[in-house]
């Protein structure tokens, strides 16, 4: 092989450019087409769930946190789904409707004969129930959103659903409400209010119920490892919503996550666990804390809780839409 020269050398060095932005810019692409099989895994094995919780069928289980705030559990689904239905006087909110593996709307009927409002957390596979639908929908206002859904009938991306992963396609969601970070959502004697918290991804908000002391987090933060490598995440946005979060929930607030990490019942957190995650981020952020692996890498934040994020040179620090922050 001979080493090219003058105009051949500079090709050659464009072209391994060329490569490499390509790879970087799709490097959450090309690590799913590496590892991934477009479809779920089987179901998991049904187990016991402890006290206060109960089987709805033989794939959903409900648990009443009170007399309003219910977990409505997929365990058996292998990501471990959490949705929370929260009932006021004149209306419900579905926080969350899991994969669509099997349908969630009879177990919310059979817990409220109130009208339901679907809230997408954001909107992942696991999260928007797909074929489900729902006659009212609420989706957070974000000017890319509203844009792409003049009629209110808003298709979801490939980029931000990543059905692709279990060979399920985007649906369309078709939005009776927008909402807005800072609104508060009245259910009647009931309010909730939305919280914008980016960072596992751009679409992402929590629903903080100050009176009951309980915040519905999503995928923002759960025992486990958080995901915050995707194609839409950011690690300035995780910053923006840790702030958002502590300067918006009451002290000793019950955090209610979307999935979980053990038996039983359903998955929940304290404030102490987003301080540690916010430490985190910044120990990430200047170097003092150093993660495993190269893509993701893995960030230990406390006991329960990791961060999985793209490496140090490929973070980005920028939040997206600071406007939105503590709202
Ligand atoms: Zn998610």
């Amino acid at each position: 092989m001979t080493i090219p020269t003058g105009k051949g050398l500079i090709a050659l060095l464009l072209l391994i450019l060329v490569a490499v932005t390509v790879a970087v810019s799709q490097r959450y692409m090309i690590w799913h087409y590496t590892w991934d099989t477009p479809e779920a895994p089987p179901l998991l094995d049904q187990v016991d769930e402890g006290p206060g919780v109960r089987w709805h069928d033989n794939y959903f289980t409900v648990q009443a946190l009170d007399a309003r705030t219910f977990a409505i559990g997929e365990p058996r689904y292998y990501q471990r789904n959490y949705n929370y239905l929260l009932l006021g006087t004149e209306r419900a909110v579905l926080f969350d409707a899991g994969p669509g593996v099997r349908d969630i709307r009879p177990v919310a009927q059979a817990l409220t004969d109130l009208p339901v409002t679907f809230v997408p957390s954001h909107f992942h596979v696991d999260h928007v129930g797909n074929e489900i639908t729902f006659e009212n929908v609420a989706v957070i206002d974000l000017p890319y959103l509203r844009a792409r859904a003049p009629d209110n009938r808003l298709q979801l991306t490939d980029r931000e659903h990543l059905g692709f992963h279990e060979g399920v396609a985007a649906p369309t969601l078709e939005v009776d409400e927008w909402i807005s970070a800072g609104d508060t959502m009245q259910l009647g004697d009931r309010s909730l209010r939305v919280l914008y918290t980016p960072g596992h991804t751009e679409d992402s908000i929590s629903l903080l119920d100050v009176d009951s002391g309980q915040l519905f987090s999503g995928d923002f933060i759960y025992p486990g490892p958080l995901y915050a490598y995707l194609p839409n995440s950011g690690m300035g946005d995780y910053v923006q919503a840790a702030d958002t979060v502590l300067s918006s929930a009451p002290a000793g607030v019950r955090i209610l996550g979307a999935h979980r990490d053990r038996v039983p019942g359903a998955p929940q957190l304290t404030l102490a666990d987003v301080q540690d995650l916010r430490a985190a981020l910044d120990a990430i952020r200047s170097g003092e804390l150093s993660g495993e692996g190269f893509y993701p890498v893995r960030y230990r934040i406390n006991p329960r809780l990791r961060l999985l994020a793209d490496p140090w040179w490929l973070q980005d620090w920028t939040p997206r839409r600071p406007s939105l922050a503590s709202r």
